[in-house]
C-alpha cells in the first residue's frame, strides 16, 4: 500500500467528513510519452471502482484493469486513514471529441482569462481571430499553433510578450483542437471533495470540479498528495501537477 507522511498533517473535520490537510507539496511537470492518439475504436464506458454511474464515462477498455487498479487502491488506502478526500473520489471526464465544440470551449477559456486580468483585459481578443481559435491549432510547436500564436502577437496592442504571458495561463486550462488529451480514451479526471479551513477552528468542504482556482487546495488534501506521489506508479499522471492534479494521462509503462 503506497502511503502518506500522516505525522506531518492535520486534520479538519467538515460536515461529519474526515480530511487529512497537509503543507503544499513539491509539484512535478510530466510531459513524457503523453497519449496522443485518436482511437478509431474500442472505447466503452467504464464501470469498474471509482466509476459514478452520474457521470458515465467512456475510456479505451485496454485500459480499464489499471483505472481500476488506481481507484482500488486510492479507495482502499482513503478507508484505511478515514480520509473523505480519497473516499469521495470518481472517474468523470473521459473521451471526449476533438470537434467543433472543443474549439468553441477554447475560445471561451481564451475570453475568460483575458477577463480575470487586467492588462489582458484592456488588449482585449483580436476578433479576426476568433474562426481561428476554433480551428485546429495542434500541440505546442506545431506550425498552425505557431503562426495563430504569431498572429496573435502582432495584433493592435499585443506583443510576443504578452501574447506568451496569457498563453503560458491558457495552456494550462485548455487544449486547442488538434491536440486534445482527452479525445484520445486514455485519460479522465477525478473529482473528489476537499476540506479547507475557513477560519480558526472552523472547516467546510468543497468538490474539486477542476476548477484551476482550486488546484492549490487540492494538492494539500491525502488525495492530492497522493496522486502526486503516486500515482505514476499505477502509469498515471498529469502533464503538471501544480496546474491540474486531477488530470489522468495513462503513460504506457
Ligand atoms: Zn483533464
Amino acid at each position: 500500500m503506497y502511503e502518506l507522511p500522516l505525522k506531518d498533517a492535520k486534520i479538519l473535520t467538515a460536515n461529519g467528513h474526515r480530511y487529512y490537510l497537509f503543507e503544499p507539496p513539491h509539484t512535478h511537470e510530466n510531459y513524457a510519452n503523453r497519449p496522443n492518439v485518436y482511437p478509431k475504436g474500442g472505447l466503452n464506458i467504464y464501470k469498474a471502482a471509482g466509476s459514478n454511474p452520474k457521470f458515465p464515462s467512456k475510456l479505451l477498455s485496454t485500459i480499464f484493469t489499471e483505472v481500476n487498479a488506481l481507484m482500488t487502491a486510492i479507495s482502499d488506502y482513503g478507508k484505511k486513514i478515514d480520509d473523505w478526500s480519497m473516499q469521495s473520489a470518481f472517474v468523470q471526464n473521459g473521451w471526449r471529441p476533438d470537434d467543433e465544440s472543443q474549439g468553441i470551449a477554447y475560445v471561451k477559456n481564451i475570453k475568460a482569462v483575458i477577463d480575470g486580468n487586467a492588462m489582458f483585459k484592456k488588449l482585449g481578443f483580436p476578433p479576426n481571430l476568433e474562426d481561428e481559435a476554433k480551428g485546429e491549432l495542434g500541440r505546442r510547436g506545431d506550425p498552425r499553433r505557431e503562426a495563430f500564436r504569431d498572429q496573435w502577437a502582432n495584433s493592435p496592442g499585443w506583443s510576443q510578450a504578452s501574447m506568451k504571458a496569457l498563453f503560458d495561463i491558457v495552456d494550462k486550462v485548455y487544449a486547442p483542437r488538434g491536440f486534445n488529451p482527452h479525445a484520445t480514451g486514455l485519460v479522465f479526471d477525478l473529482d473528489f471533495m476537499i476540506g479547507y479551513e475557513a477560519g480558526p477552528s472552523v472547516a467546510h468542504e468543497t468538490p474539486v470540479e477542476m476548477k484551476p482556482n482550486r488546484n492549490g487546495a487540492a494538492l494539500q488534501s491525502a488525495l492530492g498528495m497522493w496522486l502526486n506521489l503516486h500515482a505514476m506508479k499505477f502509469h498515471f499522471d498529469s502533464y503538471d501537477t501544480s496546474a491540474e492534479i486531477w488530470h489522468m494521462e495513462y503513460r504506457k509503462p
